[in-house]
């Protein structure tokens, strides 16, 4: 699918649920695409693009810089603290934010930095033991850690819905826990669902396959 047909149906389902389009940031996520996809998907117009992996993200976003104007990268993967510096470096936003090491650090490496990443916290909505992210019951807890013991601007949550379920039962729940939380970004959708989530309230769609074809397996 061309990256105007996906622009479109992010429109059309904005529209449809009473919202703006414009308030809805579509990541296009490059990982593991061949540089010729991703400098085609840039000659298209896209800037906001999302990448799973730091040093990954190091081998090709500066050069792809050099070349093109206000590129916006999100970093939708893990982040190890280890990482964290070259992660500022590169990155506009991280969605992956999901445990006081990890806040510790990032609010260390930022102050020193002088200006913060947007910072996502990842919700494990599904309550899956091999995936990362904050418990919902532990949401509250975390958030004001953040805000209040690292002084993180939080912009908003994130999630990764378990394979086998609903989704938008997941997106509904994000939004409801983002909400009494007081943060306006939802980071959720992706290439198979980025509409029903669009109508629960995504802020920030992350949409690969859809828009690059499929991945080639690593
Ligand atoms: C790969 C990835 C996506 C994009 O997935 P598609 O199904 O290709 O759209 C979105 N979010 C995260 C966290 C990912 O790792």
């Amino acid at each position: 699918m061309s990256l105007l047909e996906i622009q479109e149906r992010v429109a059309v389902a904005a529209i449809k649920s009473g919202r703006n389009p414009d308030a809805v940031s579509l990541i296009a996520v490059s990982k593991v695409q061949p540089n010729a996809r991703v400098k085609s998907v840039l000659d298209q117009g896209q800037r906001i693009f999302g990448e799973n992996k730091v040093q990954e993200a190091q081998g090709k976003w500066p050069d792809f810089r050099a070349q093109y104007s206000d590129i916006i990268l999100h970093l939708i993967g893990p982040l190890q603290t280890n990482k964290v510096k070259p992660a500022l470096a590169l990155f506009d936003a991280i969605h992956t934010l999901d445990r006081p090491k990890l806040a510790r650090k990032l609010s260390t490496e930022i102050q020193a930095l002088g200006h913060a990443p947007q910072l996502f916290i990842q919700v494990n909505t599904g309550q899956e033991p091999q995936k990362s992210g904050v418990l919902p019951d532990d949401l509250d807890g975390f958030v004001s850690q953040c805000r209040n013991e690292f002084d993180l601007p939080i912009a908003g949550l994130m999630v990764i819905p378990p394979i086998n379920e609903e989704p938008s039962l997941h997106f509904a729940l994000l939004a409801k826990l983002a909400k009494r939380n007081g943060l306006a970004g939802l980071s959720m959708g992706m290439s198979s669902d980025f509409e029903s989530a669009i109508a629960l309230g995504a802020t920030h769609i992350r949409v690969g396959s859809a828009i690059f074809g499929a991945r080639q397996p690593a």
